[in-house]
Order: structure tokens, then sequence, then C-alpha cells
């Protein structure tokens, strides 16, 4: 982290910041410029908030230089990157072969996730969801889940889930809303806990989860830049924590055809340029559009997601939530081959995925060179 000095600052804010500095246990290097004094930083600077520096007189700016999400961070090797295998029962997320975690938004009756669970199964999904205690945008919509109500219902739901995943011999993953509610989650076996949009940002859920020894299924904000997304998740990993999987479910834009805006730049991103935390892509809530799931999640297959969160429902039509986004069995059954054959077809371009840096020193060393052929010699305006 470097400390930029204001031009007017005084000897004793310099020694202000020092002393900051040095009682947070990290080290300093001084540069007194003719203009300003540079202060470099060095250590575990997450020992200190940027905030108590920023605020000390005579302090004009701070720039980070390593990233604030120091365990969620890629983490790279010079064998190349290093990246994570997250456990949900016996699917692997991130182990080479994508995953399919599948069901209805909300768990509706016993028959309904009974035959969502059978149907998904048979259709080759590797672990089933469902909500039990759902996330409204409305209060009157009359419909928060089958385990909203109290904790007898949300006891009830579960379990009703769990029973209808191990029936069919799948994990089961399900949305978790609140701190007291964790330890029923894992009394109950549910597999991996969801955060879901509204939640991603919620500091005491996640500081809760640090303790959780269940994967977590972590939606990203719809508002959230993605490296501010890693250090929401870097919120679970502190003590340890690092079966977390990531979701891409869309965010923000101007876009308004599409439920929100599926982010397979930040897909990408996260993969190649940012996080070992394997990814999974929700295309269900990315486009609100059930005839958009499968391009959608197909994109983010190839943008490096390891997998995928699909809606399905035994008869959407009727569905109590996200009925329009959700497929029918039949679409599904395609969806999951599909998946498997982008993510093949993925593995097999890898090859020409070339980063710039293996090119950088060739056209740095041709830079004088090219600029006398392009430019007639004139050093013409800046690169950018
Ligand atoms: C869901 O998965 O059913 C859900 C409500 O997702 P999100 O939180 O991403 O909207
Ligand atoms: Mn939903």
């Amino acid at each position: 982290m470097i400390v930029s000095m204001r031009k007017d600052c005084t000897e004793k804010d310099v020694e202000r910041v020092i002393a900051t500095i040095t009682e947070a246990g990290l080290g300093h290097g001084i540069l007194h410029g003719s203009e300003r004094t540079i202060i470099g930083v060095h250590g575990d600077i997450t020992l200190i908030a940027p905030g108590r520096i920023r605020e000390l007189p005579g302090v004009e700016d701070i720039v980070r230089i390593s990233k604030p999400y120091k365990r969620a961070a890629q983490v790279v090797t010079p064998a190349g990157v290093l990246y994570d295998q997250v456990s949900i029962g016996d699917a692997v997320v991130g182990g080479g072969k994508p995953v399919v975690i599948a069901g209805p938004c909300s768990v509706e009756s016993e028959t309904q996730i009974f035959e969502s669970a059978h149907q998904v199964k048979e259709a080759g999904a590797d672990a089933l969801r469902g909500g039990v205690w759902k996330y409204r945008s409305s209060p009157y919509s009359g419909w928060e889940g089958i385990g909203s109500g109290g904790t007898n219902n949300l006891e009830a739901g579960l379990k009703l889930i769990v029973r209808a995943a191990k029936e069919v011999e799948l994990p089961v993953v399900v949305e978790v809303l609140s701190i007291d509610s964790v330890s029923l989650y894992e009394d109950c076996s549910v597999d991996a806990l969801q955060i879901g949009e509204p939640n991603s940002r919620n500091t005491a859920l996640l500081n809760r989860l640090r303790e959780t020894p269940l994967p977590v299924i972590h939606k990203r904000g719809n508002s959230v830049d993605v490296e501010a997304f890693l250090l929401w998740a870097e919120r679970m990993m502190v003590d340890g924590k690092r079966n977390i999987i990531l979701c891409e479910r869309g965010i923000l834009s101007a876009n308004n055809y599409t439920r929100n805006t599926l982010d397979i730049g930040g897909i990408a991103a996260l993969r190649h340029n940012l996080t070992s935390l394997p990814i999974v892509v929700d295309a269900s809530h990315g486009t609100g559009i059930r005839d958009l799931v499968l391009p959608a999640t197909l994109a983010g297959i190839v943008a490096g997601a390891a997998g995928a969160l699909v809606e399905v429902h035994p008869n959407p039509l009727i569905a109590k939530s996200d009925g329009k986004q959700s497929l029918f069995i039949e679409q599904f059954r395609g969806l999951v081959e599909a998946v498997h054959e982008a993510a093949a077809m993925t593995r097999s371009l890898e090859n020409y995925h070339l980063r710039s840096a293996e090119f950088e020193s060739h056209y740095t060393q041709r830079m004088e060179e090219d600029r006398k052929r392009f430019f007639n010699g004139q050093l013409a305006g800046k690169n950018n």
C-alpha cells in the first residue's frame, strides 16, 4: 500500500501516519520527493483498515498494491493457476466434469418435490436444489415457501427436500436466510447452503458461515462488482474456510428485457484473472426467461463456469415462484447434454487461449523499430 501525503503536510502529519502504521505491526519506507512525501507500507495490510490512514491529517490518497481479498485471490504458481475443487456430497465442483444443480425455485408440496427429484436425477443432474423459505419482492405475493412462518415449518420443509434427494441419491442445496437457522440446516443433513442475492452482502450471516463445515454457494449481489464480490466471499474465509462456490446470477444494467444481465465477462474475469474458487452460472435468474436459459448457461460454461444452477419444475405453468424461467423437463434433459458438450468443447479450445504475457517481451523489443516504421520516427501521442 502506498500513502501519498499532501504537498502542504507537516512533519507531524508524516510522523502520525508512521506511528499508525507501526502500531498495526506493519513496516514502512519513506520517499521525500521534491513535490511530496510518499510512504510505502509493507506487511499484512489487512491488519489495518484503509480508512484509519485515509482520515489522518495531511494524507492525500492511498493506493493499494496487493488485493484486499487475500484468500479469495487466485493462487498462481510457476506451473500455472491452482484451482479449488469443492465437493457437494459426491458432486465435485471444479473437478473437471461440469456439475448441474437443478430443481424447482421452491419446494411446494411432497408430490412436487419428489417428482422434481426423480425427473432431474433421470435427466442427469448432479444435485437437487429447492428453496424452502423464500425471499419474495412483494410482501403480498402470498407465497414465501413451505418453510416460512416459523421453525417447525422450516424444519418440516428441509426434511422434505432432504428425503426427496436421498430417495434419488442426490446431494441437496438449499438457500439459508438467517443466522439462527444455519444449525438447523446442518442438523437436517442439507449438503450445501446457498446464499441468495439479497444476502450476498449480509455481514452477520457471512460471518456465521465461517463456522459451518458445509460448502456454500455464494450468489453475487446484483450491484456488486466482481472484485467486491470476492471481498464478500473472503469474509467467510478469514478463519480458513475454503469450500466456497461463487455463483454469477445476473446484475442490474440498462437491459430491461431480461430479468437481470448475466455477466459473462465477469465469469471470465473471475476464472481466468481473479480467483481460484470454482464458479457456477445461474442463467435462470440471470435471464428470467425459460427459452434463454440454455444459450446463456452455455455461454457461462465457455467463459469458465464449472457448473450450472438451473430451475426446473414438473409443470412450470403452475409453479408458485419463478415459473417463467423454470424449464420443462424435456428442455432440461437437453440442457444437461449440452452443458457436457460445452464443457468438453471449452477444454478443447483451451489451446487457443494464449496469455498476453507470452508475447509482451517480444513486442516490447520491437516498440522502437515499429514506432519508426508506423509513425515516421515521431513519438506521436502516448500508448494507451
Ligand atoms: C433462487 O435461487 O431461487 C433465488 C431466489 O436466487 P437469487 O437469490 O439469485 O435471486
Ligand atoms: Mn428462483
